[in-house]
Order: structure tokens, then C-alpha cells, then sequence
């Protein structure tokens, strides 16, 4: 932070610029109600730090009169690093300050709760750096998305069953990663790659149906946890008293029905194959879309009467599901006290793509966002820069 430059107005102004690009210093002086001269300090201090650029010069609209000149963001001004961890495979994205995706690898590799697994996600993070060729200093921190939850205070995952990692915490994932890193719940990453996409949405509860199934609520982009994390665990809720086992010990949970694996079961192990197969109509696919659609009608109306969102379906059945929807609209709309048309709140995600490491990348770049100052380059390196 530069002599004089409070974290507030600094914060202030680069989200001013961010939001009505090109900004003038007249127009930033007159929003904010701060003096010309004090907004010179604090464009040299952006410019310093590599934030902003002199955008494109504006027309004066009259004739001689100096031109004023327009402020951006930079897009390459810092860049955020998103890390997806699964039982099968990691996947690592780079992003830049606008979101956009510089560079993305998936690298196969079985979980296992030790040293040599913590020693290749570091390599991995070194690898999607070095493809994307960034520049170190600019990097903001890498956010890694697990399943499992986390205790906010201790940052350590209290419940972890679909990959081994109850009682870690970013120590251990982050071991060998030399940034700033954070572990952030895979559902609520996911979710928040949605709202990002859709900042327009007030608020959505997005159930990620996955190979298990997990949760997040969102009000305006901020994730609303519970205590402990604990309204990620949808997949927990329970449907059938007496039902089928679930990985977490008890009996009738969601999950065992709503995972993607029971979808994949008529399709050869594939989530697409099987949509494939429903649209052509072959009968266990149209069954076992019939049976998985009436399970889930009954999260989404609980969901509904509980949370009064939208509900947005994510995961492998999420990215897939869409032109299927007809179904569960109507079943949904059955189970409701009130005149319903779920058609108005029921939607398949948009981001179909690493939704987990994008939205993990995003967490970074929010944080950025909300808080320039926090994230300053290292004063000895920006002399002269
Ligand atoms: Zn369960």
C-alpha cells in the first residue's frame, strides 16, 4: 500500500473502474466524491502495481479541449489458480481478473492420503503455471476444491468420506505449493462458477450431481455455509426411511439415488451414454430416468419450501440434463401445496465445463477483487517496475 492510499478507497476505485471501463479521473472524482489530485495518486499507485491501462482516449465531444483519458482493469493484471481434486483425476485451471481461462490440464491420477500425492499436486500447479507463462508475482493464490467439509475456524475437513481426506487441511494439500492457498468445498466452487456467469441471479441453491452428491446456497455470490459447512450436504437428506445404503453409514439418503453412477449404471458407465439412450427411447434408460427424476423431485420441492431459491443442477447430470427436464418440471410441480411452475425456478447449470477448479479459480479472484489492496505486489520487486 502506497503512502497515503487507504484500502477502502482503493477498493472503491478500481471497482469503479471495473464497472463503467473507461473511466475517467473526472467521472471517478465526481462518483466517489474524492478529489482530482487524490485520484491521480491513486491511478499511479494501480499503475505501479500493473492493475489498470490507459483504455482507449475518448471522444471530447467538442471541438479543441483536451481529450480525457479512459481507465481499465487489466486483464492480465494478477491471475488465480483453481485445483479440482477427485478420486480419480485433478484438473488445474489459470485464470486472469476477468475470468477468462489461460490455461486447463487434467492429469489422471488415483487420490491417496499421502506425501507423494500432496508432492504432484505441486508439480501440477508448476506445470499449468509454466503452460500458461504468467508471471509468478502476479499469481493471487490457488484455491484447491475438495469434497468434504471444512471447519471454518480450523480449516481442517471435519467429514470426509468420498476420497480419504477427513482431518486434513490446506497444510497438507498445499504442502508443496509456493502460493497462498486455501481449500474451498467442490459444491460451493462449482456454485459459484454459476453466479459468476449470471451475476443477475439473486440468490440459487445448486445441487451438484456428481458421482456423490453435494450442495451450496448462494445469496448474491456470497456463499451462505451454515453452521460448519453443513447446508453443502443435500446429499445427505434423507428420502427414503429404510432405503438404500449410503457411503456415509446411514440408510434412505439422497445420494444413493442421485448420484451420477445411478444414471451411468443404464449407460455403460457413461452419464452421456445414457442420455443418448434415453433420447432414443431404450426402455431401462426411460425407467431409470423415471425413477431418478421422482427421487430428486422430492430434494427439489424440500430444497424449495426450505430455501425459497432457485435451484440450479450441476455435476455430471447437471451439464447433461437439460433438453430431459420435462419430467422432473412436472413432478416437482405435483409434490407442491401451492400453484407451482418449477419451469421458472428448475434450471441445468451453464458451466458445463471444470465448473470445480473454474469456480475455485473465481474464489481467488473475488477475494481480489473485494480487497485489491490485500493482494499488492511485493514493495522491493515493483521499484521501478
Ligand atoms: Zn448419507
Amino acid at each position: 500500500m502506497g503512502t497515503g492510499v487507504t484500502r477502502s478507497t482503493t477498493r472503491a476505485i478500481y471497482d469503479f473502474i471495473w464497472r463503467h471501463e473507461p473511466a475517467t479521473k473526472n467521472e471517478i472524482a465526481a462518483a466517489l466524491g474524492i478529489s482530482l489530485p487524490t485520484v491521480s495518486k491513486y491511478l499511479t499507485y494501480f499503475a505501479r502495481e500493473g492493475l489498470i491501462d490507459v483504455g482507449s482516449k475518448l471522444s471530447s465531444g467538442a471541438r479543441g479541449g483536451r481529450i480525457p483519458i479512459g481507465y481499465v482493469c487489466r486483464d492480465n493484471g494478477r491471475f488465480a489458480i483453481g485445483l479440482d481434486v477427485t478420486a480419480e483425476r485433478t484438473r488445474c485451471v489459470v485464470l486472469n481478473v476477468r475470468g477468462e481461462v489461460l490455461a486447463n490440464r487434467r492429469t489422471p491420477r488415483a487420490y491417496s492420503r499421502d506425501d507423494d500425492y500432496f508432492r504432484f499436486l505441486g508439480e501440477e500447479v508448476a506445470a499449468v503455471v509454466a503452460e500458461s507463462g504468467i508471471e509468478e508475482r502476479r499469481i493471487l493464490g490457488v484455491a484447491i476444491g475438495v469434497p468434504g467439509l471444512i471447519d471454518e475456524a480450523s480449516g481442517v475437513l471435519y467429514f470426509g468420506r468420498v476420497i480419504d481426506n477427513l482431518g486434513l487441511s490446506i497444510a497438507d494439500f498445499g504442502r508443496y505449493i509456493p502460493y497462498s492457498s486455501r481449500l474451498v468445498h467442490d459444491s460451493e466452487a462449482a456454485g459459484f462458477a454459476e453466479f459468476w456467469e449470471r451475476p443477475t441471479d439473486t440468490n440459487a441453491y445448486y445441487i451438484s450431481l456428481g458421482k456423490s452428491v453435494g450442495g451450496s446456497f448462494h445469496q448474491r455470490a456470497a456463499s451462505h455455509r451454515g453452521e460448519r459447512g453443513l447446508t453443502s450436504e443435500v446429499g445427505h437428506m434423507r428420502i427414503h426411511p429404510r432405503g438404500r445404503l449410503c457411503y456415509c453409514g446411514r440408510y434412505g439418503c439422497m445420494d444413493p439415488y442421485c448420484n451420477s453412477r445411478v444414471l451411468a449404471a443404464s449407460g455403460d458407465g457413461s452419464v452421456g451414454l445414457f442420455f443418448e439412450r434415453l433420447r432414443s427411447g431404450e426402455s431401462a434408460a426411460v425407467r431409470a430416468w423415471d425413477d431418478y427424476t421422482s427421487d430428486l423431485a422430492i430434494v427439489i420441492h424440500n430444497v424449495r419450501v426450505m430455501f425459497g431459491s432457485r435451484i440450479i443442477l450441476g455435476g455430471d447430470v447437471g451439464a447433461k440434463c437439460g433438453p430431459d427436464l420435462e419430467p422432473l418440471w412436472r413432478k416437482v410441480d405435483d409434490l407442491s401445496f401451492l400453484p407451482s411452475d418449477s419451469r421458472s425456478f428448475l434450471r441445468a447449470c451453464t458451466v458445463t465445463e471444470y465448473p470445480i477448479a473454474l469456480g475455485s479459480a473465481l474464489h481467488v479472484v473475488d477475494q481480489f477483487r473485494n480487497d485489491p489492496d490485500r493482494f499488492a505486489l511485493p514493495r522491493s520487486r515493483t521499484r521501478g517496475a
